[in-house]
């Protein structure tokens, strides 16, 4: 007989009862199984239903309707053999180090000493030796989620749950806590079975999980679960994890814009950051190129702008990314739209700017969001959540205003700062507040 699934989710519908007596749809028909010996990330835009089909699983909450499973039996209360970590750490400011672990064994009633082996090895295993005695508030974001992932480990739960254990972290804090979380998991340290973690980055999914469930939102439900079959240790450079990476980007970018778009090139080019450039800075670079002849030295470039090195880099990628300049070696060179845009008035370069935009793969995706809407106008928090998506190591705020400095310029789109939105300019008017008006 097959051993049932540790947990188990059936045709689960979840519907938050909001206080103006509105309902809000959050999952829609999941079934889910979570066997021994997986890892499984559940990746999607946040608002898509993770953390609560998370809950569900582990009995924190209760579905709407639909089947919640532990072990083939159905699951009353907490489920009994998992344990949670959580991204905010849910430490207790007034208790230390170790009575924090402490705490997540006490419902085990076990003895004393076993008490205290279990939270010696696990203070062990997480790197908190020297720690026992401190109060959260004396720990960086890195050491309270290790004694938050101690704590969860201690119960020795067959499912380890995490939800979105790294994001409140540094980019190096959170690479170097999931690497160690894994080995934990892959030399067999703990007796953890299975993992089930939450995140919406794509790169930290792939690197984890051995099943990835993407789910899409409003409501959240499964697009599709693909296998990862890439051995570890995974390098996040290697051409398999790439491509996975991308395939990935792809569905979620194909979710954004439908498929009645014409058929995309072979291999989808994948989506750029945009520079944190002002388009007067690309243009003042512009003219300082021109200035020398239509190349300068990138350092020689650094000292005449009067700023330093890493900001120039920034407006020179900018401008590189829109095709304005080539950088051979360490020279910046002007190319022939960049030539032209120089030479135009006000009027063309505006033209020009804008046709620049619309080979940009960003571009193209928001352009494709507000032409799918009635209205042609989308919110910014719409727009910023799915460039947190699209592109997990950007800041998504500047980002987005990097998108609209850009987009304004080449009368891409216009933006309402009053009413955050970004609309598509159809009108002779052309403000939003007109088009609403009439
Ligand atoms: P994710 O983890 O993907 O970001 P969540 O599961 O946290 O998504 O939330 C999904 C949606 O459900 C969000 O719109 C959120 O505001 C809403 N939601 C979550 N919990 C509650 C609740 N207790 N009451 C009302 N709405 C909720």
């Amino acid at each position: 007989m097959n051993t049932p699934p540790i947990a188990e989710m059936r045709h689960v519908h979840k519907r938050f009862l909001l206080p103006t007596g509105a309902e809000l749809n959050v999952l829609e028909d999941i079934s889910l199984e979570i066997n021994a010996g997986e890892i499984i990330a559940l990746l999607g835009p946040s608002g898509s239903g993770k953390s609560t089909l998370m809950r569900i699983l582990t009995g924190l909450i209760q579905p709407t309707s639909g089947e919640v499973l532990a072990y083939g039996a159905p699951l009353h209360g907490f489920h009994p053999r998992a344990s949670i970590v959580f991204q905010n750490f849910a430490l207790y400011p007034w208790l230390t180090v170790k009575q924090n672990i402490a705490l997540g064994l006490e419902w085990l009633k076990l003895p004393a000493e076993e008490s205290s082996l279990r939270i010696r090895t696990v203070i062990d295993m997480v790197g908190l030796e020297g720690f026992e005695e401190a109060y959260p508030k004396e720990l960086s974001g890195g050491m309270k989620q290790r004694v938050g992932i101690a704590r969860a480990i201690a119960v020795q739960p067959e499912l380890l749950c995490m939800d979105e254990p790294f994001s409140a972290l540094d980019v190096l804090t959170a690479e170097n806590l999931r690497a160690e979380v894994l080995h934990l998991w892959l030399d067999r340290r703990v007796e953890i079975t299975s993992v089930l973690f939450v995140t919406h980055d794509i790169r930290e999914a792939v690197f984890l999980a051995n099943r990835i469930v993407v789910l899409g939102s409003n409501p959240g439900a499964i697009r599709i679960i693909l296998t990862n079959d890439i051995p570890h240790p995974r390098d996040l450079r290697s051409p398999a994890v790439q491509a996975l990476t991308d395939r990935i980007h792809d569905i979620i970018t194909r979710a954004i814009i439908p498929d009645e778009t014409p058929p995309a090139p072979a291999l989808p080019r994948p989506v750029e950051p945009l520079p944190q450039a002002t388009v007067s800075e690309i243009t003042g670079l512009l003219s300082v190129v021109e200035s020398h002849g239509g190349t300068v030295d990138v350092f020689d470039l650094s000292a005449r702008i009067g700023k330093d090195f890493g900001s120039t880099l920034t407006v020179v990628k900018a401008a590189e990314l829109l095709d304005f300049i080539d950088t051979p070696k360490q020279d910046v060179v002007f190319t022939e739209p960049g030539r032209e845009f120089l030479r135009g008035d006000v009027n063309q370069r505006k033209e020009l700017f804008r046709k620049q935009l619309m080979s940009l793969r960003l571009f193209q995706l928001v352009a494709g969001m507000l032409q799918k809407k009635e209205d042609k106008s989308l919110e910014a928090d719409i727009v910023i959540e799915q460039l947190a998506i699209l592109l997990p190591n950007e800041d998504p705020q500047l980002l987005f205003a990097t998108l609209v400095g850009w987009g304004r310029y080449g009368e891409f789109f216009g933006y309402s700062a009053d009413e955050s939105v970004l609309y598509l300019d159809t009108t002779e008017a052309g403000s939003f507040a007109a088009r609403r008006g009439g």
